[in-house]
């Protein structure tokens, strides 16, 4: 019986990854659960999975959740505060465990859990992002199995050979082709973008899925930090890295080899895939997933992305090329833009802008692996820094939009 922790379990991925994980009872038990501070969603985990532990972030929705699973026979201990995190990353008895919390909020669990030696499901791309070297040396060092949960990342692994000790090129690989759909605003004219509304931004044509990750779909910034990840994941260069929006969301990645092969993983877009993937790799296991219909798919297109509509993606090529802590920078001034935008405290794109203010104010110097922690106290405190910078960008744009 293999053990599993999920991070962020009320979540998008939390909910999906539970839903493969039931249909295996024989294979996975669950013992513990997290979230933020939706315990009504936990509630209804606990009883449905019943776990050892559920981690609550936000104390009152500990006591809360405590309350609410009193009369189960056997409740689960509950926990509260984000150290608890790391804790049920790294209990004896979880071999895998889901990284589905959402932001650089999740890298201490993440982190912990790679330290801990367990099979890593990432999903939470920000972690690899803003500390992707600590991340994989941490990962290296204790034999930790990084599994990709993003679907292109997911798809690109399943495309790769599976061991390649000398590297992508010495395997044959030119390329990777990065596919994206083009989110909501793929053919909304520029002009109207300054306009849009929170809900019409998260209401992706293809994916269901959190506000924060629906929002970088729409600027691109997700494809953005997705190169940054496959940077990190494959070993590579951000050159080798083609974007290619394809507006079905069908192929969920290709690599291109040297011989003229390019190999591609499709299939319909549910995250069910790529998290029954991880789980039960090498192996295959039932998803859930509807099978793929190719005839209903009829053509598959296939464009460049627009430059001037999605300039998130240009800030996140210049954060790769450049390195060091302008990811942390691109990625902490990100998640306080998106969170200004769905509060409707600036425009859409306003996003980019801000991002941009902050990297041009917080240029990018070399994270010291040397230095406290390998260089982790570094990040947080970049991370840290990037925020109020950010959150002084958006009082400006907001005073000259006023
Ligand atoms: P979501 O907003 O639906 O869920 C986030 C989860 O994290 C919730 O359980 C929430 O309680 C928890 N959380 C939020 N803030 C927290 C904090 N400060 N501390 C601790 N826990 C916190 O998000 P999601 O769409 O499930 O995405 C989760 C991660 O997976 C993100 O990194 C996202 O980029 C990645 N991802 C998601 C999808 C998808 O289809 N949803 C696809 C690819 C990658
Ligand atoms: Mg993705």
């Amino acid at each position: 019986m293999i053990g599993i922790a999920v991070l962020g379990s009320t979540g998008s991925i939390g909910v999906s990854t539970l839903d493969v994980v039931q249909r295996h009872p024989q294979r996975f038990r669950v013992l513990a659960l997290s979230a933020h501070r939706n315990h009504e969603r936990m509630a209804e985990q606990c009883r449905a999975v019943r776990p050892r532990y559920a981690v609550m972030v936000d104390a009152t929705a500990a006591e809360q959740l405590r309350a609410a699973l009193a009369d189960m026979p056997e409740p689960p201990e509950v926990l509260a505060g984000a150290e608890a995190l790391e804790q049920i990353a790294t209990l004896p008895e979880v071999d895998y465990v889901m990284a589905a919390i959402v932001g650089a909020a999740g890298l201490l669990s993440t982190l912990a859990a790679a330290k801990a030696g367990k099979r890593l499901l990432l999903a939470n791309k920000e972690a690899l992002v803003v500390a992707g070297a600590i991340l994989m040396r941490a990962a290296q060092a204790s034999g930790a199995e990084l599994l990709p949960i993003d679907s292109e990342h997911n798809a690109i692994f399943q495309c790769l050979p599976p061991q390649r000790p000398e590297g992508l090129t010495h395997a044959g690989v030119e390329r990777i082709l990065l596919t994206a759909s083009g989110g909501p605003f793929r053919t909304t004219p520029p002009e109207d973008l300054a306009r849009v509304t929170p809900d019409q931004a998260c209401a992706h044509p293809n994916w269901s899925m959190g506000r924060k990750i629906s929002v970088d779909s729409a600027t691109m910034m997700n494809k953005g930090l997705e190169i940054i990840e496959a940077c990190w994941l494959f070993d590579t260069p951000p050159e080798r890295i083609q974007v290619v929006v394809h507006p079905q969301s069908v192929i969920h990645s290709m690599v291109q080899y040297n011989d003229g092969s390019v190999l591609a993983q499709l299939g319909n877009p549910d995250m069910r895939t790529p998290i029954a993937h991880a789980l039960a790799w090498p192996e295959r296991i039932i998803s859930g997933v509807e099978p793929l219909d190719i005839f209903a798919v009829a053509r598959l297109d296939f464009e460049p992305p627009a430059p001037e509509r999605f300039p998130c993606l240009r800030l996140a090529y210049r954060a790769a090329r450049e390195g060091g802590t302008a990811p942390v920078v691109l990625n902490a001034a990100n998640e306080v833009a998106v969170a200004a935008f769905l509060e409707q405290r600036i425009g859409f794109t306003a996003i980019g802008r801000i991002v941009e203010m902050a990297m041009d104010r917080l240029p990018a110097v070399p994270v010291d692996a040397q230095g406290p922690h390998q260089g982790l106290d570094q990040v947080l405190g970049v991370d840290q820094q990037a925020r109020a910078v950010a959150e002084q960008a958006i009082l400006e744009v907001g005073a000259t939009a006023a």
